[in-house]
């Protein structure tokens, strides 16, 4: 069986927990979000997470489209965010 590589460097939302809290200052790996692009909803733990690639992607597990990307830069962290949650997504602390 071939392995795929992005498989194998899958992990889930639990991963950037840390990271999150870092930059929102908050837990956000049960922040509950919807996929605008098929309507999967689940916590953002549930959400693939890439960790090698420049920065970080959460990824769909159902359609697999690019729900959140958090790069840091030596000009501060910059993020975007695609995932439609009920009361908004928080704003970076810092
Ligand atoms: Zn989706």
């Amino acid at each position: 069986m071939a392995i795929d590589m992005n498989w194998e460097l899958m992990l889930d939302g639990n991963a950037v927990g840390g990271l999150l809290i870092e930059i929102f200052g908050q837990d956000l790996t049960a922040l509950w979000s919807t996929c605008p692009d098929c309507g999967r909803q689940g916590e953002l733990a549930t959400l693939r997470a890439f960790t090698h690639a420049p920065g970080v992607v959460l990824r769909c597990p159902a359609c697999d489209a690019v729900l959140l990307r958090i790069a840091k830069t030596t000009r501060g962290v910059r993020y975007d965010v695609r995932l439609v949650t009920k009361d908004g997504f928080p704003q970076a602390s810092r």
